[in-house]
């Protein structure tokens, strides 16, 4: 029998990644989440969790075991930057990045185990982290993670990776390209106009994995339409391949009033795409989903727009 139940992934050591001196992600994200979310009485509907650091083992999965050994050393080493200007390396940085490894991992092992059917975690859904290196403000790429333990741990193999914040994301899209099972769907801001630039339309895979991907850029102020008309083609091309588990990367950042980037989203989108997510999972993949906070700067934007994807993971 599963527990029904949200498991939420919120911690102090969780706060703790972010970047100081006024960096857009900075430490202050989760709280301005929690704050709404109490506010609103979601926290009593879900079951608040804190999990251990991954080990380096379980982040080698997915990054280079060299990469790893960088950031680690990172402090050290005086290294200032783990790329080339996004990423600056930060006090107990190797900690705060496998610490939001680590809570994915633990909800991972919670919904494969059936103590619950999904997770949120705020803090996490760093998409643009690649195998070998850091990139976009993020460090370990904990989605990239899951999809290692997924399928080296648990032995599930096709997955699905949807991505609704306004960047594309790159670190997943890029290492899974080739892969067939990885069932990616993407809608973010054209990157003639936006970090980091990628995600074309014409980008679906590569050899058999082609049309395995689907790239949605939009124009910039683009808003609720247009993504309701994008949203429809993710719906048909995710059922098309019936996943076994659903991953949910639900950036903030496409929201109008970000200080980043130039959609105009409501915080609606997030609702209509965690409902229509969970419904999905509920289909094919016996209610498995995880979601991720990602972007947003704008702390009133990811506050309402988190809460809306939360209150849909405990009522769908
Ligand atoms: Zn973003």
């Amino acid at each position: 029998m599963i527990n029904q139940r949200v498991h939420l992934y919120s911690s102090e050591a969780l706060g703790r990644y972010g970047f100081p001196e006024g960096h857009p992600l900075g430490e202050d994200r989760q709280g301005a989440f929690l704050r709404a979310a109490r506010e609103r009485g979601i926290d009593k509907n879900v079951n608040i969790k804190a999990a251990p650091p991954a080990q380096r083992a379980e982040i080698e999965r997915f990054h280079s075991p060299s990469y790893v050994e960088r950031v680690l050393r990172a402090e050290v080493d005086r290294v200032e930057f783990l790329d080339e200007g996004d990423t600056p390396v930060f006090p107990g940085v190797y900690t705060a990045a496998s610490n939001v490894v680590g809570a994915a991992l633990d909800g991972l092992a919670s919904i494969m185990a059936g103590a619950c059917r999904r997770t949120f975690q705020p803090i996490g859904g760093l998409h643009h982290g690649r195998r070998g290196g850091a990139a976009g403000f993020c460090v370990f790429n904990d989605l990239g993670v899951v999809i290692e333990t997924l399928r080296a741990v648990h032995g599930v193999r096709r997955v699905a990776y949807v991505d609704i914040d306004v960047h594309h994301g790159d670190g997943v899209f890029y290492a899974y390209e080739e892969d067939a099972d990885l069932i990616f769907a993407d809608v973010h801001e054209d990157g003639q106009f936006l970090y980091p630039g990628t995600g074309h339309a014409q980008e679906s895979g590569i050899g058999a994995a082609r049309g395995t991907k689907l790239n949605i850029p939009l124009p910039p102020g683009a808003g609720d339409h247009s993504f309701a008309e994008a949203w429809e083609r993710v719906i048909a091309h995710l059922r098309a391949f019936e996943p076994r588990f659903v991953i949910f990367q639900c950036g903030a950042d496409g929201i109008e009033g970000d200080p980043l980037a130039h959609l105009r989203y409501s915080t609606q989108v997030h609702a209509q795409a965690a409902r229509s997510l969970c419904h999905l999972a509920d289909e094919f993949a016996g209610g498995r989903l995880m979601a991720f906070g990602g972007g947003g700067y704008n702390r009133y934007n990811l506050a309402e727009a988190w809460c809306n994807v939360v209150r849909e993971l405990v009522n769908c």
